[in-house]
């Protein structure tokens, strides 16, 4: 029934907006090739407008300022989740690097009496996981110790996704890590096929798992090209988490999938505290106010740092009227 409803919406649906249509798509391609290039670096990192462009989906560049952010989105009665930005370590020391800021993220959370309603989201390629064959190892034991920090201050720590070679590396770093701390969250990304069986095995009981569209390119063999597909697949994805025994976090801002996410907890008995939404800081944020005033229970994904470069082209390619403010801002300076 729900699938139905949602398909005839889905034809209704203009076909511009967001990752939508193939214009959509080839500027989507096109942005997220970009995010690898160099020289396309360059010129945006030095392009003036850029800073207020970046300004809107990253919290600041240091720690202090990320610190202000979180404490008013927990004022406001919403959770967050903070993301030191940075995802192309290149060697031990930086892995050792990113590892001591997120523990002084944690103890920074902790002194601002932030740990009940803010926790810690972690790239695994921050931590080392991409330095050769021992690059799994040096990642895990780096989360390991932040995990520790994490839990003695009384807060969780959840490991997002990234491209699928990855995938296996990471739910394997998750399942150790769980041993010890079976509070870790889980990020599985609705594009890819293999998602729905992911979705079966962390279905258990105290399993938290973070669900969003995936925001890498990925080639088709292994990952949903078109939109509509990714939705179903998403679909999929929420009924088996919302059946299941875990705590799914409903990562996306898509209108549709947040209804049918609460449609779907609803017929699973689950009441505001069984399960969680999840957005990004600067995406609709009338929304996430308007859910967490309703009783929901609303976490912010709250990115701070230097490294804003990978996750501000992510952000672009996903919404068209994003590259337009971006233009927009550009020009206003031009
Ligand atoms: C908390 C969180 C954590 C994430 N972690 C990861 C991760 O670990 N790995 C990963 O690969 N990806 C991650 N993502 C990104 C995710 O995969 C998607 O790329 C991203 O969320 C966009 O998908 P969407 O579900 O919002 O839907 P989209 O298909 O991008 O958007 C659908 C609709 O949502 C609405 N919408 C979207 N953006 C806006 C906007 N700016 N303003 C107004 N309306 C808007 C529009 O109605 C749009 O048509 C995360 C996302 C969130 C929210």
């Amino acid at each position: 029934m729900i699938v139905r409803r949602f398909r005839s919406n889905r034809r209704s649906e203009p076909p511009s907006g967001g990752r939508k249509g193939h214009d959509g798509g080839v500027l989507r391609q096109a942005l997220l090739a970009a995010s690898r290039s160099g020289r396309v670096r360059n010129l945006i990192t030095h392009a003036p407008g850029t800073r207020e462009v970046v300004r809107r989906f990253v919290a600041g560049r240091s720690l202090d300022s990320a610190l202000v952010v979180a404490e008013g989105l927990v004022s406001s009665g919403l959770r967050v989740s903070l993301d030191h930005l940075g995802e192309d370590t290149a060697d031990r020391a930086q892995a050792d690097h990113m590892r001591e800021v997120c523990i002084r993220a944690l103890g920074a959370l902790a002194d601002a009496g932030l740990t009940a309603g803010a926790e810690i989201s972690l790239k695994l390629s921050s931590l080392g996981q991409a330095l050769g064959p021992d690059g799994n190892r040096i990642a895990l034991e780096n989360a390991a110790k932040v995990c520790s920090a994490a839990g003695g201050h009384g807060t969780t720590v959840t490991l997002d996704m990234e491209d699928h070679t990855t995938t296996d590396a990471t739910l394997s770093v998750l399942r150790e890590l769980r041993a010890d701390f079976p509070w870790v969250g889980a990020v599985l990304q609705a594009y890819l096929h293999r998602t729905p069986a992911d979705c079966q095995d962390l279905a258990y009981a105290g399993s938290r798992v973070r669900l969003c569209k995936g925001a890498y390119r990925e080639p088709a063999g292994v990952a949903h090209q078109d939109p509509h597909e990714v939705d179903r697949s998403y679909v999929r994805c929420l009924r088996i988490l919302m059946a299941g025994q875990g705590y799914p976090m409903v990562a996306s801002h898509d209108p549709r999938m947040l209804a049918i996410a609460a449609e779907l907890a609803a017929r699973a008995g689950r009441n505001p505290g069984d399960f969680e939404y999840q957005m990004l800081y600067g995406v609709r944020p009338d929304e996430q106010r308007r859910l967490a005033a309703s009783g929901e229970t609303v976490r912010v994904y709250v990115p701070f740092g230097e490294e804003w470069y990978g996750y501000l082209m992510r952000r672009l390619a996903e919404r068209p009227a994003n590259v337009a403010f971006f233009v927009r801002a550009l020009l206003s300076r031009g």
